[in-house]
This record gives C-alpha cells, sequence and structure tokens, in this order.
C-alpha cells in the first residue's frame, strides 16, 4: 500500500517535472509526419523508461551505481513509467468514446434518411439538424418529434 502512494507521488513529481518539457514536444509535434501517433510516442518513451531501468539494474549489481543513485534513479523511472502507463490509458480510454460517439451519429444519421423533414427541420428558424433532435440545435425551439398522421 505504501508502495503505490510512493509511487502515485513519484508520478505526481514526474508530472509536474516533465509537464514543460511536454508542452514544448507538443508544439513541436505539429511538424511529425501523421504517422507518429499519440499512443506510438506513448509506447516508445515507455520503452525507453523500461530499457533505462533495466540498464540501471545491470549497472548496479555490476557495482558501477552507488545504492544510494540506484533508488533515486530508480524512482524517477518508476515514477516516469507509471505516469506514461496512465496517459496511454487515459489516450486509449478517449479512443474508446470517440468511436462510441461516431457510432452513434452514425446510427442518427442512417435514422434521419427515413425519417419526414419535419423530424431534424426546425419550424421556428428553418435550421436543418444533421440528426433528428427533439430541439433546434440553432434556436432550442422544440422540433414536432413525432410520426406524422396520415
Ligand atoms: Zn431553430
Amino acid at each position: 500500500m505504501f508502495f503505490v502512494i510512493g509511487l502515485l507521488i513519484a508520478a505526481g513529481l514526474a508530472a509536474f517535472v516533465a509537464t514543460p518539457l511536454l508542452s514544448r514536444e507538443g508544439a513541436a509535434s505539429a511538424s511529425l509526419p501523421v504517422d507518429v501517433t499519440p499512443m506510438a510516442d506513448l509506447a516508445r518513451r515507455r520503452l525507453v523508461v523500461y530499457e533505462n531501468l533495466k540498464d540501471l539494474e545491470f549497472e548496479y549489481q555490476a557495482g558501477k551505481v552507488a545504492a544510494q543513485d540506484y533508488q533515486n534513479l530508480k524512482q524517477n523511472y518508476l515514477g516516469e513509467a507509471a505516469m506514461l502507463m496512465a496517459a496511454s490509458q487515459e489516450a486509449e480510454h478517449l479512443k474508446e468514446t470517440d468511436a462510441l460517439l461516431e457510432r452513434e451519429i452514425a446510427a442518427r444519421r442512417a435514422l434521419r434518411k427515413n425519417l419526414p423533414p419535419q423530424d431534424y427541420v426546425c419550424p421556428r428558424c428553418g435550421f436543418e439538424n444533421p440528426v433528428p433532435v427533439k430541439f433546434c440545435g440553432e434556436c432550442g425551439a422544440r422540433i414536432a418529434n413525432r410520426p406524422s398522421i396520415t
């Protein structure tokens, strides 16, 4: 339990320290090729952290690193790894939410095709809502959203 709390604090500190660095990277990423996705970038940085951690372990075992330095460096790397892990989980979650919204909108668009215009065209301002809605997206007026009586 204490280990987890320590890790969370380390992650928080790493996030705080890395923030100016990250925002600078973000500004530069506008000129990067399209296939460098945030997910791929996070995975690559996580790999680097794990690689460093492995090297550190190796050098400590070989007696090249003092115990205090080893502990400090290890805490840093673990904190960074935890932060990157949380960041990629966040990115994954956002991607899922986006996909869900896309499906919802696609379903509503398909529905609209089979509906008469009074179900999505506003009677007050004439705005054509992109999907069938109860209230106009432009002026907020109620849209008669019932099957028409024939
Ligand atoms: Zn309207």
